[in-house]
């Protein structure tokens, strides 16, 4: 008798992570349709206006709509949003808060390829970022060319959303120049920056980042 009701707990129990599991998988399927249906347009300017802004960045809360502070945390939510791949391809980053992010998809299981310019990975505040990702085992790559510079400032997040400008993933960038960013799913745009970026991942003479000791 207590074999049986045994059996029968361990059966219903099994039987309930089995529904738990298609339960979580279903709902994954339906924002993944549900964000690939729905067309995302997002713009970001970035002007001497942003300097004054600087002030309360390490605060997190933005001053007005169009305060860096909102803009990157618009950023972030795409790269939080990550669930399969993200690709980076930036000049140069020394974001504290986007190095974090990227860390986290790294975490998530998420698949994570960040390609730099070589020249500006000695730049000691994005050599330190770029350690602390390779440390978190984030692959890196970089390209070092006495002729071409690695200008790229894009983004790919799960090969569906882009996140693309002129804006490099620093402080001065962020909240002293004329830059600008825009954040888009449409397909006929993202597809030729996927195939540029596969193509210099596997192609182009890149090398591994070294660490610092
Ligand atoms: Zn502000």
């Amino acid at each position: 008798m207590a074999i049986r009701l045994v059996t029968m707990l361990g059966v219903g129990l099994i039987g309930t992570e089995i529904i738990w599991q298609l339960w979580k998988r279903i709902g994954r399927n339906h924002k993944l349709a549900s964000r690939q249906r729905t067309a995302i347009s997002e713009v970001f300017i970035f002007s001497d206006e942003c300097s004054h802004c600087r002030n309360h960045a390490n605060t997190r809360i933005p001053c007005n709509k169009n305060c860096p502070v909102a803009s990157i945390k618009r950023l972030i939510h795409y790269l939080d949003a990550s669930h399969s791949t993200l690709d980076v391809c930036i000049y140069i980053m020394t974001s504290q808060d986007i190095t974090k992010a990227i860390i986290e998809a790294q975490r998530r299981k998420v698949l994570v390829r960040v390609i730099v310019d070589a020249n500006m990975s000695e730049n000691s505040a994005c050599f330190y970022q770029l350690e602390l990702l390779k440390r978190n085992g984030v692959r890196v790559r970089m390209q070092r060319s006495n002729v071409s510079l690695m200008h790229h400032k894009f983004a790919l997040i799960d090969n569906e959303i882009m996140i693309y400008g002129s804006t490099n993933w620093t402080m001065q960038a962020f909240y002293g120049n004329f830059d600008g960013i825009l954040v888009t799913n449409q397909h006929e745009f993202v597809k030729p920056f996927i195939n540029e970026f596969n193509r210099m991942w596997e192609e182009l003479n890149f090398e591994e980042i070294l660490l610092g000791n």
